[in-house]
């Protein structure tokens, strides 16, 4: 335990408290921020919001790109865009942040968690095929959960850590049970798989730039869509649902106020310049992890197979639970922060009565995945 402390620290040249994940203001962070506050536009509009959907939607190569102020709001109105409505279900994966959940909630929604793979940690194309074998069929083109009577409208799955899932199999299956795939790509800007773009596969795609994402603006999301129409609604209805006109104030439906401010944006935009670089000294560091572990005879996680990793945050597996709290206490008492994978969505207080497989591949990660530091390093 001591060695792996000592290795951490000798990565990230310091002796002193190493976070799990900071960001890091390198490039034209502040020439933006100052331009951008000369400009009296800090808030609803501005031409770095604009700049920043243009870029990012490049970036990711999909058609539109709307910035929202958080992840979690990005994902409520993908859910929205999915056609999601109250007492529908959605089939997520129980292996995630809250916050996939907490957006399929705020629609009145109910999740239901079917199991993941262990080597993507994402959710399974094959335990995916067999609940809906077992649990659903299909009538006037939509799909019918037998057990509760209801519409399973969307499919959620969730690219952990930065890993892709194997989200074109997972798209085939919704496809053919008329089940709309919302990708909540929060953790996987800059990871493919065969050369796509995550967060591209479905009708609709939701990031976060949150502190803790591979680039921030602070607080912020965007949704991504190849639909023009889509992609208006998007925009409307995460602005009020404001009508245009130069003065007057009308509204057409009850919208949100989910925009991102212009001065959030003047951050992204100089993050996403960066991107690349973040890139590299991610994939940098999980090579030296990864040789690292080899010779301890402990599992450094991979990306998987036909993708390509952001490596967002670097990850462990542990042999069992004991020895994941002995790492985790050692760890973090010793000036290293490490932390344990989300405990399970169904465990939680809210979901627990909610329709579950065995979840048995989720379990065994609970139990036993760690994260530890994974700034982008800089030298
Ligand atoms: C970060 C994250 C989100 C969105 O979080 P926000 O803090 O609202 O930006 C959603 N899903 C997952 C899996 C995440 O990691």
């Amino acid at each position: 335990m001591r060695n792996i402390v000592d290795f951490i620290k000798k990565m990230f040249k310091t002796n002193d408290f190493i976070p799990l994940h900071e960001p890091r203001f390198i490039g034209n962070e502040k020439k933006y921020l100052n331009d951008c506050i000369d400009s009296t536009f800090v808030s609803s509009v501005g031409k770095y919001v604009d700049t920043f959907e243009k870029e990012f939607a490049k970036t990711v190569g999909s058609k539109y790109a709307i910035a929202t102020v958080n992840g979690t709001a990005a994902l409520h109105i993908s859910l929205i865009l999915a056609d999601v409505k109250k007492d529908d279900e959605v089939i997520t994966q129980p292996l995630t942040f809250i916050a996939t959940c907490n957006a399929i909630s705020y629609i009145g929604a109910k999740p239901i968690f079917v199991d993941v793979d262990l080597d993507t940690m994402g959710l399974s194309p094959d335990s995916l095929k067999l609940f809906l074998e077992n649990n659903c069929e299909i009538k006037e083109n939509t799909c019918v959960n037998k057990t509760t009577g209801k519409i399973i409208k969307a499919c959620v799955p969730m690219h952990t850590f930065g890993h892709s899932c194997r989200i074109l199999e997972i798209n085939n299956i919704c496809d053919k049970w008329h089940i709309k795939l919302v990708e909540d790509a929060a953790e996987s800007l800059g990871s493919y798989y065969k050369n796509k773009h995550t967060g591209t596969f479905g009708k609709v795609g939701a990031f976060s730039f949150n502190g803790n994402k591979i680039i921030t603006s602070g607080g912020g999301g965007v949704i991504v869509t190849d639909d023009e129409s889509l992609a208006k609604r998007a925009k409307h209805i995460t602005t009020t649902a404001k009508i245009s006109h130069p003065y007057e104030y009308a509204h057409d439906e009850i919208g949100y106020n989910y925009r991102l401010p212009n001065i959030n944006a003047a951050l992204l935009v100089a993050q996403l310049e960066q991107l690349e670089r973040f890139l590299v000294s991610k994939k940098e560091l999980a090579t030296k992890y990864k040789d690292f572990f080899s010779n301890l005879d402990i599992n450094f996680i991979e990306e998987p197979k036909n993708s390509k990793s952001n490596y967002w945050l670097q990850a462990i597996l542990l042999n069992d639970i004991n020895q994941r709290n002995e790492f985790l206490e050692f760890s973090n008492k010793n000036g290293v922060m490490t932390r344990p994978i989300w405990k399970l969505m169904n465990e939680l207080e809210m979901f627990k009565d909610c329709q579950k497989d065995d979840l048995k591949n989720a379990k065994y990660l609970e139990e036993r995945v760690v994260n530890i530091p994974s700034s982008v390093r800089v030298v």
